[in-house]
């Protein structure tokens, strides 16, 4: 591989590691954190997915029904946001049903951590889709 191939290349990755921390910086923002709250509360903590199925589940984690990556201005859109359990959250990235895995255990890892420290929340840490 030539150096000019080499640097091409690094600029590729930069790329990409910068997209994708574009999505990863979102989940960390107050609009975001008010957006998620503000769904919560109106869905009533309640899987959408679970209710249509005339089921009732307690859920606190949302989902953009329009990915991020498909339309990024619609991040922050009520509209666009719905609450949903993990089970129909794996339903709905089927893509990444295996890395879920990971995810619940992040999950209860995250509660924990919220159990010790009160004061500081890591709700808004959602995995990226
Ligand atoms: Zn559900
Ligand atoms: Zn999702």
């Amino acid at each position: 591989m030539s150096v000019q191939q080499m640097v091409l290349e690094s600029i590729g990755m930069l790329t990409l590691f910068g997209q994708t921390d574009k999505y990863v910086r979102f989940y960390h923002t107050k609009a975001w954190h008010d957006a998620r709250q503000e769904t919560l509360v109106r869905q009533h903590y309640l899987c959408q997915d679970c209710l249509r199925e005339g089921k009732t589940t307690v859920a606190n984690t949302v989902h953009h029904i329009i990915p991020l990556r498909d339309d990024w201005s619609k991040r922050l859109d009520q509209n666009n946001l719905e609450v949903i359990c993990l089970e129909h959250h794996n339903q709905e990235h089927p893509e990444k049903a295996s890395s879920n895995k990971k995810y619940y255990k992040r999950e209860k890892q995250i509660k924990k951590r919220n159990d010790i420290f009160k004061f500081s929340s890591n709700k808004d840490d959602e995995k990226i889709f």
